[in-house]
C-alpha cells in the first residue's frame, strides 16, 4: 500500500463535465477514500476543495498529473449513496455534477476557490527547511495572520507564486484559508471539573475543613458541584458553569476563587447549537380514529409490496397523526426517517406537533437555517451515532443529507410546486428525487396530499404506487360549505364595495361577531396590481424586464417582481401627458388596508413574501394568529398550505380568476389545488367552516369541482386534456431556455438551436417562443419545449439536447447565449 502509485478522481464544485484525476502523494496513500474532501490546484492559479469520487491505479493519458495537496477530512463527509444520488440528479436533470455538489453541501463544507493564505496551526516554527522567499511569506503570515495570494506575490516580488505556495502547503507551513479551515466553528460552553489534586477523598476532606473556616461560599459551591456531578458515583456527570451558578445561586467570582485555589478547572466544551427538546407526550397517548387506523393499516400493507404509497386524505383528515404513528414503526427497527415539507412556513407547525412525541430525536434542515446550524445537522447525521437525529424534517435540500440508513421518506403536500427548484441548476424536483433516494436505501416512500398531483395519482392507477384514501375529517366535522359569488353580477348590481362582495363582507362580519378568525386569500402581493392611464391605457413597465410594475404602498414606489427594481410613481402620463392615472387590480397590501374601512376595530395582518423576509417573521405571524392576536390574516398562497388553526371559521378567496387564467397547462390543476387547500383551512376541528369564493366564472368546471370536493372529476377532465395536448403525465417535458442581451442574436440562435433538434426529434420540438415575460433583467428569453412519450428513452432525448447545446457553444456567434434546460418543469 505505502509505495503504490494511487490516483484519485475528484469532483470539483464547478459546472464542468468531467471528474479530474490527481495523483496521491505516497504519504497520503492510506488516507484517501471516497467521499473525503481534498485540496487541489485547478487551472493556473486556483485552489479548490473537491470530493474524491474514485481511487484507482489507472495512469491518466495526459502527461502532467498534479498531486493532491491535502486531505481535509478524517472521515468521509459524503457517503456512496449520496454520490449515487448526485449522479442520478446530474443525469436526470441535465445538470453538472459540480452543480449538484454545490446544491448539496452547506456552504461551509464546500470551500470555494479562494486566494487567501493563513499559517498552518500545526507549523512547528522550524525555518531551516525554508528558502528565502518561503521564509518571507511565513514571516508575513506570522505578522498579519492572513494574506492574499496577490499580497504574497508582492512580498516576494514574483508573479508566479502558486508553486511556492504549494510547496509551503506541502511543508506544512501554511494553509489556503477557507479551502482548508472550515468556517464552521462549533459553539463552546464553559464546563467545570475538579482538578487532579483534589480527586481523592482524602484531599477533598482536608479541603472542606479549610474552606469551612475561611471560605464558606466556596465550600457551598463545591458541595453543589459534588452533588450534581454525582462525583462519588460510578458515572459522574459533566457540569456546565452556567448550570452550577444557577443551582448554587452564587456568583462566578466564587468559581474563579476556587480556580485560583487550584481546586476547580474551567474548560471549554463544544456545545450543540440545537437545543435539546424532550418529548412531552407518550406515543401511546395518541389515539387514532377508526378511519385513521384503517388507513395506517393499509399503508403498512401496501409497503409489503410496493415502495411508494399515496395517502389521499381530505384537508383536516389527520394525515399528520398517521405520519407520527408510522414513523415510530421505522424508529423501532433503527431506521432513519426523512419528512419533507414544501415550505418553511409549514415546518414550524409540523415540528411542534412531531416534537411532542419525538423530542430530540428530531432535527430540521432548510435553506433559511443558518449555515453553521446546517453543518451541525449534516455532521450529526454523518456521525450516525446513538445520539444522532433519527428524524429530519426539512425543505427540499434535506434530501442531500448524509443518511446512511433511511427507512421511510414522507413527502407531505406532495403536489406542491415549491418542491421544484428553479434556480440555480440543478432544477430538481425534491419529491421525485426523494423517491429515487428512498429506492437507493431500500426505504419506503409515503406521499401525502388532499389534492394529489396528476402525476402521482396517475401512478396509482397504473399500479406503480399504492393508494390509500381518507375521505373524512378527523372528529367527523363536515367539509366546509363553499359559497360562490358572481363578481360580474355584483358589479352590475352595484353591490361591490371596492373588492368585496356583500356576501363576503356579511360573512366576515358574522365571523368577527362570533369571535372567530378569517383568512383572506389573494394570490398577488403588493398594493395594487398596476397603474394605468385612463386616457391612453399606458402602464409603467420595468426597464429591465417586460412586465408592468406593481405599486407597493409601504415603500410608496412602483416595483418589479422579477428583478426587484423600483421607480417613483409618475404624476403624469409620460405617454399622453394625461393626469388621470388609476390603480387597476389589487393585491394583498390593498386588502389589508381596506378592511378597517369596513371593520374599524379589526386586527389585520398580512402574510406574503414582503412581510416574511426576516428569519422568524413567518413564525411570528403564525403564532400571533394562533394566539388570536390577529382577527383576519390576508395572504398569498402562503396561507393556503397545510396550516392548522383551530378558530378559523371563514376563508375568503378574493379573486379566483387570477388562478384560472394563468397561462400554463397546469393552471386548472393548480387552481383546484389552491382553492381546495385554502378552503381546507376553514372550520377544522369543532365546527363546519365556510368559504366564500369571488369569481367572474361561477360555473367554471374547476370551481364546481372545488365546491363538490370532487378530486376525481377534476382529475378525469384534466387527464383527458393532458392526453390530447400531449402533456404530463403522458408525456415528459423538457423546457430549454435561451437567453441573451441582444434580441437579434437570441432570435437567430434560438432558430439555429431548434433546427439542430428538429431532424432528430421532429414534432416533439415546439417553439422557439417568447415566454409570458419575454425579457428579465435585460436578458431576452426564448423557450424551446421538447415533449416526448413517457415510454420513450429520456436518456436518448437528453443526449440529443446536450449535443445540440455543445454545438451551439462551438458556433462562434451563439457561444454566449445562455442555455438552461429544465426537466419536468412545473
Ligand atoms: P391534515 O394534515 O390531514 O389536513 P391534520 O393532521 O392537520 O390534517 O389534522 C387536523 C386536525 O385534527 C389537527 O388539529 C389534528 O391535531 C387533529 N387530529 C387529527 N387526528 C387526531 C387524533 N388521532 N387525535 C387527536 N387529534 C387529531
Ligand atoms: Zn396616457
Ligand atoms: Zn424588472
Amino acid at each position: 500500500m505505502e509505495r503504490e502509485t494511487l490516483f484519485v478522481d475528484i469532483l470539483l464544485p464547478l459546472p464542468l463535465e468531467a471528474h479530474f484525476t490527481y495523483r496521491v502523494p505516497f504519504k497520503l496513500n492510506s488516507d484517501v477514500s471516497i467521499g473525503k474532501r481534498v485540496v487541489v490546484q485547478f487551472g493556473k492559479k486556483k485552489l479548490y476543495s473537491g470530493i474524491i469520487m474514485k481511487v484507482h491505479q489507472t495512469i491518466p493519458s495526459h502527461a502532467n498529473v498534479k498531486y493532491i495537496l491535502n486531505i481535509l477530512d478524517i472521515k468521509p463527509i459524503v457517503n456512496p449513496i449520496q454520490i449515487r444520488l448526485w449522479k442520478w440528479l446530474s443525469d436526470y436533470y441535465m445538470a453538472y455534477e459540480g452543480e449538484v455538489m454545490n446544491a448539496a453541501l452547506p456552504t461551509s463544507l464546500k470551500l470555494a476557490s479562494e486566494s487567501k493564505l493563513i499559517l498552518n496551526p500545526d507549523f512547528d516554527g522550524n525555518y531551516d527547511l525554508l528558502n528565502d522567499k518561503e521564509f518571507l511569506i511565513v514571516q508575513a503570515l506570522e505578522r498579519h495572520h492572513i494574506i492574499t495570494l496577490t499580497e504574497a506575490s508582492k512580498i516576494i516580488d514574483q508573479k508566479k507564486i502558486m508553486h511556492l505556495v504549494k510547496t509551503l502547503i506541502e511543508k506544512g507551513c501554511i494553509l489556503p484559508e477557507e479551502e482548508i479551515r472550515d468556517r464552521f466553528k462549533p459553539k463552546t460552553e464553559s464546563y467545570v471539573r475538579l482538578s487532579e489534586d483534589y480527586k481523592s477523598e482524602k484531599s477533598l476532606e482536608s479541603l472542606t475543613r479549610i474552606l469551612e473556616k475561611r471560605a464558606f461560599k466556596q465550600l457551598e459551591l463545591l458541595l453543589v458541584f459534588l452533588q450534581h456531578s454525582k462525583f462519588f458515583s460510578k458515572s459522574p456527570k459533566q457540569i456546565s458553569k452556567a448550570f452550577l451558578l444557577s443551582k448554587s445561586g452564587l456568583s462566578s467570582s466564587i468559581i474563579t476563587a476556587l480556580e485560583k485555589r487550584g481546586v476547580l478547572e474551567v474548560y471549554q466544551k463544544s456545545q450543540s447549537r440545537l437545543k435539546d427538546f424532550a418529548a412531552t407526550k407518550q406515543l401511546s397517548s395518541l389515539k387514532l380514529s377508526e378511519k385513521q387506523e384503517v388507513a395506517l393499516g393499509q399503508i403498512s400493507n401496501i409497503f409489503t409490496e410496493k415502495d411508494v404509497c399515496l395517502l389521499h386524505g381530505v384537508t383536516g383528515s389527520g394525515k399528520t397523526e398517521i405520519y407520527i404513528k408510522l414513523i415510530n414503526e421505522y424508529l423501532k427497527i433503527d431506521k432513519q426517517v426523512l419528512f419533507l415539507v414544501p415550505e418553511i412556513a409549514l415546518t414550524a407547525q409540523i415540528i411542534n406537533r412531531l416534537r411532542e412525541y419525538y423530542g430530540d430525536k428530531l432535527g430540521y434542515y432548510h435553506s433559511r437555517y443558518g449555515n453553521n446550524e446546517r453543518v451541525e445537522v449534516w455532521q450529526n447525521i454523518n456521525a450516525n451515532t446513538k445520539k444522532s437525529y433519527k428524524i429530519i424534517i426539512g425543505a427540499r435540500s434535506s434530501i442531500f443529507l448524509p443518511f446512511s440508513n433511511l427507512g421511510l421518506v414522507i413527502v407531505d403536500e406532495e403536489h406542491d410546486s415549491s418542491y421544484k427548484q428553479y434556480d440555480p441548476s440543478p432544477r430538481y424536483h425534491a419529491r421525485d428525487s426523494a423517491i429515487v433516494l428512498a429506492k437507493m436505501h431500500d426505504a419506503k416512500c409515503l406521499l401525502g396530499s388532499a389534492t394529489p398531483s396528476l402525476e402521482s395519482y396517475y401512478k396509482t392507477t397504473t399500479n406503480k404506487y399504492g393508494l390509500v384514501n381518507l375521505d373524512e375529517r378527523f372528529s367527523k366535522v363536515n367539509m366546509p360549505e363553499i359559497l360562490v359569488v358572481d363578481t360580474v353580477e355584483a358589479y352590475r348590481k352595484k353591490e361591490m364595495k371596492s373588492h368585496f362582495t356583500k356576501l363576503l363582507l356579511d360573512q366576515i362580519a358574522e365571523a368577527l361577531e362570533n369571535k372567530e378568525q378569517v383568512i383572506l386569500f389573494q394570490n398577488r402581493r403588493g398594493f395594487s396590481l398596476r397603474l394605468v392611464c385612463e386616457s391612453c391605457q399606458w402602464t409603467p413597465e420595468c426597464t429591465n424586464c417586460d412586465v408592468s410594475l406593481t405599486y407597493h404602498k409601504q415603500i410608496g414606489r412602483l416595483k418589479c417582481h422579477y428583478c426587484g427594481a423600483s421607480k417613483d410613481v409618475p404624476t403624469k402620463c409620460p405617454n399622453c401627458g394625461g393626469n388621470k392615472l388609476v390603480m387597476k387590480g389589487f393585491g394583498t397590501e390593498k386588502i389589508e388596508e381596506e378592511l378597517p374601512v369596513f371593520f374599524p376595530d379589526v386586527k389585520v395582518k398580512r402574510m406574503d413574501l414582503d412581510t416574511t423576509r426576516s428569519k422568524n417573521a413567518y413564525l411570528q405571524i403564525i403564532n400571533d394568529f394562533q394566539d388570536r392576536k390577529i382577527d383576519v390574516l390576508v395572504g398569498t398562497q402562503m396561507v393556503s398550505k397545510g396550516l392548522d388553526f383551530d378558530n378559523v371559521s371563514l376563508v375568503g378567496v378574493m379573486n379566483a380568476d387570477n388562478l384560472l387564467y394563468y397561462p400554463d397547462f397546469r393552471s386548472f390543476e393548480r387552481s383546484f389545488q389552491q382553492l381546495t387547500q385554502v378552503s381546507g383551512r376553514s372550520g377544522r376541528q369543532h365546527k363546519r367552516g365556510k368559504v366564500v369564493i369571488q369569481t367572474a366564472q361561477p360555473y367554471h368546471a374547476v370551481i364546481r369541482d372545488v365546491i363538490d370536493n370532487n378530486f376525481l372529476s377534476m382529475y378525469k377532465s384534466q387527464m383527458e386534456e393532458r392526453a390530447s395536448f400531449k402533456y404530463p403525465p403522458f408525456y415528459r417535458v423538457i423546457r430549454i431556455s435561451l437567453k441573451h442581451r441582444d434580441y437579434h442574436v437570441l432570435n437567430d440562435g434560438a432558430r439555429y438551436f431548434t433546427d439542430l433538434l428538429l431532424p432528430k426529434l421532429g414534432s416533439r420540438v415546439l417553439g422557439p417562443e417568447y415566454p409570458a415575460v419575454g425579457r428579465i433583467k435585460n436578458y431576452y428569453i426564448k423557450n424551446v419545449l421538447v415533449k416526448f412519450e413517457i415510454n420513450a428513452s429520456h436518456k436518448a432525448v437528453k443526449t440529443i439536447i446536450k449535443e445540440a447545446i455543445k454545438e451551439m457553444f462551438q458556433e462562434k456567434s451563439y457561444r454566449y447565449i445562455l442555455i438552461q434546460a429544465d426537466v419536468d418543469p412545473v
